[in-house]
């Protein structure tokens, strides 16, 4: 049997050690170990008291996510956390938790049921289990407000942000900051303790939690079931309030939203895989990068590189654009000095990485170089065959273009096996998602090294195949276009914008619009033109002929103040509208998601995507997608894929191939 918790005896005080790398999750293994371990400590004679502490990098992360999975799949039960805390706080003997690292979740329950803990300074604690829809479940909302209050637990459990040492030791859950050696430390503090102090003996006063209770979310189910659970710990005895807990954690379990939480939590490493790519695939160091154009998507690119210690070389054409292009990257910077997010000294090294210049002077040293010029074929051809020209033969030659076909691009260098597409999304310095376009000729170690670079990055790199928009704008063009055709039937821009976000989308389509302009999307129609014979929405031509290209210029789909603060405009409806039907908001948000949907089955069945998890990073991390819906796909999979082929039909549309024959078989994306 694996040994995951080990124990000793030093100068009358017991230790216990837990060793469940990478991070000490407590599993139904660690959590019989502490047990047994307690126990036998509290029967030494030699011990008068016992310090509990992690091994490795961290005290208890938290549960075991994967079992909750099982749990959630009726494949299993949940740990027996109660009557191993219980017993720990039954202990006739001080127990001290010894905290480095983090005590997250099931970790701060634990330590809570200690009756002493004492930290290292860089420790954080926190009850995070709202960010995969759940509420602390092992005691965490009954024993919190013991300690800290009933409004700081209603925070701390509601909003799932951690916190550092020194705030937990204000707040009451910390008794101790540890300066040097941890465990020497924590074994002269419980030499000390006087005796048990029990977590739910300590007297908890009402608080009024109205406050806090406004500024949740109202869509999300956990943030509001945690208050409840905080609250009981007020109204009910310990033991009883343990119960409730357990009821209430019980019913997140099993919610839509929690799945969701959990499928996206784990959706980012699942797309990290990539089946005819092993793990082992060797990849280029990337120690130094090129970026060409210092626009819009090149300064952030190259923000992107600096910030994670990449010297990059920024080149653009004119002096002008290139001096416009740093002075944002400046303004970028100083904004997060003054937010207080960076110090001064750090955004001047970052700034640093960055050299500016007109030549090609070092391309020759780079060992990738990202191209980010205007979208253009021609443009893009001239500047790679350029680039083919001073590029090391081993350097990565990558494209951001949005909706260019990489492999026309990768023709014109002499090593179509190095070029690839590198989509990251606007502002490329905060935005996490990179489309890894892999062309027909892309050589596996180049793909490996670009989604290794992503995560460099800390961003998401996706792998998609080469096609019009890849993944995520392909599907943004149906999803869009049922957008405008709500207008021009009656609804107006703020019910639409309103029903989308309502739904849990972070910004309405129709504000996208406005946002990324009218121009940009009427161009790309021009050179992309819908199949004929297709309806289409005239919305997009109509505001660009009136000269209403978004935010830029002060009208679009709204009208903009000088702060680009939107404002219902009626000129907009005398241009668009074409009938004023009354539509109901859950009619905007089948018809703009199920368009999405059905573009995404598309996307699978012609193998642009690889996965249905795919496409939900993607829209999660590019899109604004609500992690609690999943993404798209998971989405589908929740409502049914036959109830959403009825709605098609009921619109009239035909269902993607791929939808309508996974719905007749009765099955899920998922299954894929
Ligand atoms: P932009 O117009 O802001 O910047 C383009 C820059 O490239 C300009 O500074 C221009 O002077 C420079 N440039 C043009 N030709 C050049 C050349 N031959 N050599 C060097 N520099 C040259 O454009 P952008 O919005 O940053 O877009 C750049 C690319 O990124 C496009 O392919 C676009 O489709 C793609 N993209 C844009 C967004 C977005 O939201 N803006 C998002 C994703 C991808």
């Amino acid at each position: 049997m694996e040994t995951f918790v080990t124990s000793s005896v030093h100068d009358n005080v017991g230790v216990i050690v837990i060793n469940n790398p990478p991070v000490n999750a407590l599993s139904s293994g660690v959590l019989e170990g502490i047990h047994a371990a307690v126990s036998a400590l509290e029967g030494n004679a030699d011990v008068r008291a016992i310090v509990v502490i992690g091994g490795g990098r961290t005290f208890v992360a938290g549960a075991d996510i994967n079992q909750l999975v099982e749990v959630i799949a009726g494949r299993g039960a949940l740990p027996a956390f109660h009557p191993v805390f219980n017993a720990i706080e039954d202990c006739a003997k001080p127990v001290v938790m010894a905290i480095h690292g983090t005590a997250l979740g099931g970790g701060l329950e634990l330590a809570m049921a200690g009756h002493y803990r004492v930290a290292a300074p860089d420790a954080q604690v926190g009850q995070p289990e709202v960010k995969i829809g759940l509420i602390p479940g092992a005691g965490g909302t009954q024993r919190l407000p013991r300690l800290v209050g009933v409004a700081k637990a209603a925070e701390l459990c509601a909003f799932g942000e951690p916190i550092p040492a020194r705030e937990a030791l204000e707040a009451g859950i910390v008794d101790k900051i540890i300066e040097g050696d941890l465990l020497t430390g924590a074994m002269a503090f419980a030499r000390k303790a006087t005796g048990p102090r029990r977590t739910r003996d300590l007297p908890v006063t009402p608080a009024d939690l109205s406050e806090i209770r406004r500024k949740l979310r109202r869509t999300l189910i956990a943030p509001s079931a945690a208050l409840d659970a905080v609250a009981a710990a007020v109204t009910l005895p310990f033991a009883e309030g343990i119960r409730r807990e357990g009821e209430i954690f019980e019913r997140c379990l099993h919610s839509d939203q929690c799945k969701a939480l959990i499928h996206a939590f784990f959706a980012e490493r699942a797309v990290a895989k990539i089946p005819d790519i092993p793990k082992d695939t060797p990849v280029y160091p990337i120690r130094q990068a090129a970026v060409i154009g210092a626009g819009t998507m090149g300064g952030g690119i190259a923000m992107a590189l600096a910030n994670a210690g990449i010297p990059v070389r920024i080149k653009d054409t004119e002096h002008v654009a290139l001096d416009r292009g740093l002075a944002t990257i400046r303004k970028n910077y100083e904004r997060s000095v003054k937010s207080g997010r960076l110090t001064a000294a750090v955004a001047e090294e970052r700034m640093g990485r960055i050299s500016p210049q007109l030549g090609w002077e070092g391309f020759d040293q780079a060992d990738i170089i990202i191209e980010a010029v205007f979208e253009s074929m021609a443009v893009k051809k001239q500047v790679f065959t350029e680039i083919d020209k001073v590029a090391k033969r081993d350097c990565l030659l990558a494209s951001n273009t949005s909706t260019l076909d990489i492999d026309a691009i990768a023709a014109v260098t002499s090593r179509p096996q190095m070029v690839i597409g590198t989509h990251f999304f606007s502002p490329a310095n905060v935005m996490r998602l990179v489309e890894v376009v892999r062309g027909k000729a892309t050589e596996k170690p180049v793909i490996a090294t670009a989604m290794a670079l992503a995560k460099t990055l800390k961003k998401a790199g996706v792998v998609v195949r080469n096609g019009f928009g890849f993944v995520g704008n392909r599907m943004v063009f149906p999803y869009m276009e049922q957008a405008q055709f709500l207008v021009e039937e009656g609804a107006t821009p703020e019910q639409v914008d309103r029903a989308l976000t309502d739904f849990g989308m972070a910004m309405g389509p129709l504000a996208v619009a406005d946002l990324s302009g009218i121009d940009v999307f009427w161009r790309i129609l021009q050179e992309f033109p819908p199949p004929a014979g297709t309806r289409q929405p005239e919305a997009v031509s109509k505001l660009y002929a009136a000269g209403r290209y978004g935010q830029k210029t002060g009208a679009g789909f709204y009208r903009y103040d000088e702060n680009r603060k939107p404002a219902p405009d009626p000129e907009v409806l005398r241009l668009i509208q074409k009938s004023n039907r009354a539509i109901p908001d859950e009619e905007i948000v089948e018809r703009c998601i199920y368009a999405l949907i059905n573009e995404g089955a598309k996307v699978l069945e012609e193998g642009i995507a690889l996965r249905a998890v795919d496409i939900d990073v993607i829209y999660l991390t590019g899109y604004g997608f609500p992690a609690y819906r999943g993404g798209p796909m998971f989405y589908a999979d929740t409502v049914g894929l036959k109830t959403i082929c009825d709605r098609l039909s009921d619109f009239g549309w035909k269902p993607a191939t791929l939808l309508d024959k996974l719905a007749r078989e009765g099955k899920a994306f998922a299954s894929l």
